[in-house]
């Protein structure tokens, strides 16, 4: 048998459903990749052996009972540190919640296990997901499988380094303002955010709830579309889940797989393009729009005049979320408790909890938030940036009474050295200059590897209107039936 950890979640699932391996021997040689490379990628923050295989016989064992087993029975997972996971530890890429095993499932982890799929581990990320190289992380960075000196991009590095790494053919990451395609762009993977309110935010460690966006990662568009498909759909026990089934995004995989874009109407937009983006990234970018016009597709110019102030508002919207939702980490509920000796009164205990806990970027978004938020400077700050979220939304509306979907480089530039950004938070942000529009608004985005620049990966970003998740699996899908996959240097 050629090697497994190479195979797709298709391939795996198919092999597993006819018999011809065993969902046992697909963990393993999966296990086995780890033990081989993640003392250098880092990619995992805690392997959960025994859990996968036992999780695997389960697979092996209603097979055998002749039991129709679902798309991606026996295909292993690697999970986000930032979800909920019973009795397995869930840190979210901090000190503070060291140790902290949850009592329960987010929704989307129990949907993997009635799904079959078999839970590898938990990835690393930046603390709270606030980052964009993973460099902010608790416990030490990730590597990215290209080059081990560069960033997988963050927060969700450790998910989108793991399948670069072939250690899991899928992963679930979390994206707020960039997190799951951002690393997918940087390590030549398939990321996907959903609709706002697509997936469910149940047992989601909250960062910014009007901007949090649990999705799948994965080497293939189809593979990722099949993930989307179970993880989706609305959740009882999430607010803000919407109440109607998930896009056909598997059908719509599979019509862009046979590379005809006729009828589609993509926009490039102008504000996304050109300015802030690296040369090289522009170059795969513009390749990529030749190619999708040969597809078939029709390509015009949109201008989204207020996108330019996307990355400001975001940077009041989130940490001013953050501040309210990182309340609960008080050193009496979960995890860390610092200074409890006895003579010390409550609120220094939750004072010297939070300082020990927190990393430098959460305490500066906490603060930032606490400032935004402050009477005073709530109608200034907060209300301007939720004022400048609606003019988002409006040139999204508009962009998409001209077209289908929205196209563009989802970086500004390609994965860059370890340590060359975390000096100046600044440049840390530009990361997800072109992510972040779509997440004020609440569509959903793709990123699908488009070419590489210097030997690094350049990912494409196609962005369709809320619910229409299927739209931009079949533009990812028909790119990639002339690109095709990417493959790093062996590790
Ligand atoms: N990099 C962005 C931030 O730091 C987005 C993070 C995310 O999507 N979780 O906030």
């Amino acid at each position: 048998m050629s090697d497994l950890t190479r195979m797709t979640a298709t391939e795996l699932a198919g092999l597993v459903a006819s018999g011809e391996t065993s969902a046992v021997e697909v963990t393993q040689a999966h296990l086995g990749r780890i033990a081989a490379v993640d003392d250098r990628v880092h990619a995992f923050l805690h392997v959960d052996t025994e859990g996968a295989l036992a999780a695997a016989r389960a697979v092996d064992e209603r097979r055998a009972a002749g039991e129709e087993l679902g798309p991606l029975a026996g295909v292993p997972i690697a999970v986000k540190d930032v979800l909920t996971t019973k009795g397995v530890p869930t840190t979210v890429g901090s000190k503070i919640l060291e140790g902290w095993r949850p009592p329960y499932d987010s929704t989307i982890v129990q949907r993997l296990r009635d799904a079959g799929t078999v839970m590898l581990g938990k990835t690393n990320m930046d603390e709270f997901a606030m980052g964009s190289s993973t460099e902010y992380s608790a416990y030490g960075p990730t590597h990215n499988p290209w080059d081990l000196d560069r960033i997988p991009g963050g927060s969700g590095g450790g998910s989108a380094a793991a399948l670069a790494a072939y250690e899991a053919p899928l992963a679930i990451g979390s994206d707020t303002g960039g997190s799951i395609r951002q690393p997918g762009a940087v390590t030549g993977t398939v990321g996907a955010k959903p609709t706002y309110g697509g997936t469910s935010r149940y047992g989601l460690v909250a960062f910014s709830s009007s901007l949090d966006t649990p999705g799948p990662c994965a080497r293939t568009v189809l593979d990722a579309a099949l993930l989307h498909q179970v993880i989706g759909g609305h959740d009882p026990r999430d607010s803000t889940s919407i109440p109607a089934p998930v896009p056909d995004v598997v059908a719509a995989a599979k019509l862009g797989a046979t590379g005809d874009l006729t009828g589609v109407k993509l926009g490039i937009v102008t504000e996304l393009t050109g300015e802030g983006a690296e040369p090289g990234v522009m170059a795969a970018f513009r390749e990529s729009v030749d190619t999708l016009a040969k597809l078939g597709a029709e390509i015009v110019e949109v201008s989204c005049p207020h996108f330019r102030y996307a990355l400001p508002a975001y940077y009041l919207i989130a940490p001013s979320e953050c501040s309210s939702n990182l309340a609960r980490f008080d050193g009496v509920r979960f995890g860390l408790r610092v200074g409890d000796d006895g003579n010390r009164s409550l609120e220094e205990v939750m004072s010297l909890t939070r300082e020990a806990g927190f990393g430098a970027e959460v305490k500066r978004r906490i603060m930032i938030g606490t400032y935004a938020l402050s009477s005073g400077y709530y109608d200034a700050y907060y209300g301007q940036a939720q004022k400048v979220r609606t003019l988002i939304t409006r040139d999204f509306t508009a962009a998409f009474e001209r077209v289908d979907a929205l196209i563009s480089p989802t970086t500004p530039f390609v994965a860059f050295p370890i340590g060359a950004r975390t000096s100046d938070p600044y440049q840390m942000y530009l990361a997800d200059l072109f992510t972040i529009p779509t997440n004020l608004y609440g569509g959903p985005g793709i990123s699908v590897p488009c070419g590489l620049s210097d030997g690094l990966p350049v990912g494409l970003q196609v962005m369709a209107p809320t619910m229409a998740d299927d739209r931009m699996y079949r533009v990812a899908a028909a790119l990639e039936s002339v690109v095709g996959t990417f493959t790093p240097p062996a590790l």
